[in-house]
């Protein structure tokens, strides 16, 4: 987990973590509340008032953007892909959800539950208004948040990949051509190209003398430039994975270990003398489960010796595997979905080597350093 981040707990049981990015966002936005919005809106306040208001509002803008993720997530699990993690950071949120869309009708609708979300939260925000007229306070709030949220939907639907309306282009035109490639490659391309518009219009607010409102456009442009850039990179890193198989890339090296062995034996044997980051676990001559660094850091080094590996391991019934004919890119998507670094290669129920993501790695170089 990257330390940089700060955990909420959970909403319908996706772990839901604050980047500490966003409480920057969240001091400005209090700030420019606090001493531009409320103040000429409604001027006579007390000082504390406008404040309060200011940060009141940016705590209700953070549940408007977590409501417009948990869109996408609950869509994104009624087609069955699992929701890592919802993550707040500064420019919004972020739902990380695992693997590729299976198909382009449920990549369409997941891309649009966000955008719709927060175009029904500006609809019952504006609804809202004229009921508090009179109360000042609520008032304002109320017409914030509804503009607030038609911004969230309209600017997320821009049609630039990796942004929502990115999306659901790629979606269609993944849908006409039948392409997921070559989709992802358009789609991201009109991203960069409406990353470079950003760009161009923040040096046109700069030149005017806007200068704060320039530098916080071209931030987005650069922002939307690298995050499309990176859709196009990982699309490439898939063309090449897919046209190999796991069987070039595993290592045919693993080593085999008896349900029975203390956790210590497995340290001192496996993981400090061959530098091993798993084995597998056998018991009866059956493949009973596979045993991690992961799952050795989960339990205090003094109880190693005592602590039996069928104990702490991941079990057989749990445990994905691959065949050596599975081709990279689904490998690799298999280690993402289970959040896992390596699975064990089988062929016809007998173990032939053991992949990682470390494996990949090297293969990956590997290529490159042939194709330069
Ligand atoms: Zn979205």
């Amino acid at each position: 987990m990257n330390k940089n981040t700060i955990s909420l707990g959970r909403i319908f049981g996706i772990p839901l973590n604050v980047d500490s990015s966003w409480f920057l966002i969240f001091a400005l936005l209090s700030w420019m509340l606090a001493s531009n919005y409320y103040p000429r809106e409604f001027p006579g306040w007390p000082l504390w008032q406008y404040w309060f208001m200011g940060m009141f509002t940016s705590i209700f803008l953070f549940v408007s953007v977590l409501l417009h993720e948990l869109g996408h997530s609950l869509v994104a699990r009624h087609f069955h892909l699992p929701v890592q993690r919802i993550t707040l950071f500064v420019f919004g949120g972020i739902a990380q959800i695992a693997g590729e869309p299976p198909s382009a009708r449920a990549e369409f609708w997941i891309a649009l539950a966000g955008p719709i979300v927060s175009f029904a939260l500006a609809a019952l925000f504006h609804l809202i208004t004229p009921l508090v007229q009179g109360w000042d306070a609520l008032f304002a709030f109320f017409k914030y948040l509804a503009f607030i949220n038609l911004i969230l939907a309209g600017f997320n639907l821009i049609p630039g990949f990796p942004l929502d309306g990115g999306r659901i282009f790629r979606s269609i035109l993944w849908g006409i051509t039948k392409n997921l490639r070559k989709a992802t490659f358009i789609a991201a391309n009109v991203g960069r190209f409406f990353a470079f518009a950003f760009i161009f219009l923040g040096a046109m607010q700069i030149i005017a003398g806007h200068i704060m409102d320039g530098l916080w456009t071209i931030f987005i442009g650069l922002f939307l430039e690298s995050a499309a850039s990176s859709q196009i990179q990982q699309q490439e890193m898939r063309t090449l994975l897919v046209r190999h198989k796991v069987n070039e890339a595993m290592n045919p090296n693993f080593a085999i270990v008896p349900a029975d062995s203390s956790l210590q034996e497995i340290v001192d044997h496996h993981v400090l003398g061959m530098g091993r980051r798993a084995v597998i676990v056998v018991d009866d001559g059956e493949i009973a489960g596979m045993l991690t660094l992961h799952h050795l850091k989960s339990v205090s080094p003094d109880k190693w010796p005592q602590v039996r590996v069928a104990e702490v391991m991941l079990p057989a019934s749990q445990m994905r595997w691959v065949t050596p004919d599975t081709d990279l890119w689904s490998a690799l998507q298999a280690m993402d979905r289970d959040g896992v670094n390596q699975l064990p290669v089988l062929q016809d129920g007998k173990l032939v080597g053991i992949i990682t993501r470390g494996d990949l790695i090297s293969f990956l170089n590997y290529l490159h350093s042939l194709s330069t």
